[in-house]
């Protein structure tokens, strides 16, 4: 039976990859849903080519143009609730989450909602709601499988044995661009030498954040979600080749890994044929080319978002929602020219301390608590 996906996020950098990984798995599924933010040229060119029922922009004062691009060709949503309606009306069996930061949590929510298979690339909705989003997938039986290479290793590695046999898990980072760089000019980096990540091409956002390595910050709370795991049993590895995508250590001390060429089509693909492995599109992995893989500790001092990472995962609450928001403010501001690289991560902490911490939130409490943390970013630049 042909799998009808819905692609939030189809004009970025996992959009575009999932988009490949269509062409490649043939009639094997069939798109019924796009999105994006606000590039309509580029969502209009793709819905000219995959014939969509559903198309949804989140920036409303681009309604028209798509509108008129698309030539009453299918049904065409705007804004947010638009991106919600899409998920809706778009009769789609899986869903997958490629839009960056917590703008991508409503549709996503609304997917769990309503049981769909969630191929969920958009880490920011677990770390922002993933005390709302576990317990309502297990309660709807939506089926929720990472895109993210390292917790599609965990997913995958841990078919080889039972949860409750699993001592730990290692998440694997490259380190980024700045992980042999001197404190000092790293706090000072430019913005093209912050996105000049060395294994893996991807977005601006998570670029930036592999750079501060709070990437890996917002990764530990999002294992922690997925994988119902201690944060004592997250332990990161840095592994400048990014070819073990992640590892679990099991009781008995055996430790099982999934490996690859970095390219995010291998997780995307994988994550849309669950339970099923199809021939895949990306270059084989070469292990007598490679050589030799070298692994380090993080250095928690020079890159002291993995210690927000673990607190956000400790404390759970509204503290994961601070750190995302915070963080994608600063990163905003960053881009703009208005702070240093060094003081994101500095900005983020202060934020995350001056927090009023809710243990048990609501939905609309963590909504209020991620609207609470970008004003006071701006606060913090003023004071
Ligand atoms: P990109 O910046 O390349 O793409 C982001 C997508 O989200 C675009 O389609 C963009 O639309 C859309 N978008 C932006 N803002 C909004 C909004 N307010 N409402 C609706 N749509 C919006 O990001 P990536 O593809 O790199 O990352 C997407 C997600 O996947 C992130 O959460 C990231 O952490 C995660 N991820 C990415 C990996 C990668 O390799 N890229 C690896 C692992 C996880 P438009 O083009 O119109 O602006
Ligand atoms: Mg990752």
């Amino acid at each position: 039976m042909q799998q009808r996906i819905a692609i939030l996020g189809s004009t970025g950098s996992i959009g575009q990859s999932t988009l490949e990984v269509v062409d490649h798995l043939n009639s094997r599924c069939r798109v019924v849903g796009l999105a994006a933010g606000s590039r309509v040229g580029e969502l209009a060119r793709q819905a000219h080519q995959y014939n969509p029922a559903c198309v949804a922009i989140a920036d409303s004062s681009r309604f028209t143009e798509l509108s008129e691009a698309l030539g009453g060709q299918c049904t065409v949503l705007n804004g947010e609730r638009g991106l919600v309606q899409l998920v809706e009306q778009s009769d789609c069996d899986c869903v997958v989450a490629a839009i960056v930061g917590a703008a991508g949590l409503p549709a996503t929510l609304r997917a769990v909602e309503l049981g769909k298979t969630v191929a969920l690339a958009n880490k920011e909705t677990l770390v922002v709601a993933g005390s709302i989003i576990m317990p309502l997938a297990r309660r709807t039986e939506a089926n929720l499988i990472p895109i993210d290479s390292e917790h599609s290793a965990i997913y995958q590695a841990m078919h080889a044995g039972r949860k409750c046999e699993v001592r730990k898990v290692y998440l694997t980072a490259s380190g980024g661009p700045f992980r042999t760089t001197a404190v000092e000019e790293m706090e000072n980096a430019t913005l093209q030498d912050a996105l000049n990540h060395p294994t893996w091409s991807m977005g601006p956002k998570i670029t930036l954040d592999s750079a501060t390595m709070m990437n890996k910050a917002l990764e530990i709370v999002e294992a922690k979600w997925l994988f119902d795991l201690q944060p004592e049993q997250i332990e990161v590895v840095i592994h400048p080749e990014s070819i073990i995508h992640s590892l679990v250590e099991f009781c008995d001390g055996s430790v099982v890994a999934q490996l690859g060429t970095p390219d995010m089509r291998t997780p995307i693909q994988y994550a849309i044929t669950y339970p099923e492995r199809l021939p895949g599109c990306c270059k084989p992995l070469d292990l007598v080319h490679i050589g030799r893989m070298n692994f380090h500790a993080p250095d928690f001092e020079k890159f002291s978002a993995l210690r927000l990472g673990y607190e956000a995962a400790r404390r759970g609450g509204t503290a994961g929602a601070v750190l995302s928001a915070a963080n994608e403010t600063a990163v905003e501001l960053f881009r703009a020219g208005g702070i240093r690289f060094g003081e994101i991560v500095e900005i983020n902490k202060q934020v995350l301390e001056q927090h009023e911490f809710v243990p048990e939130p609501t939905i609309a409490q963590l909504f209020a608590a991620d609207q609470w943390a970008r004003n006071e970013v701006k606060q913090c630049l003023t004071c």
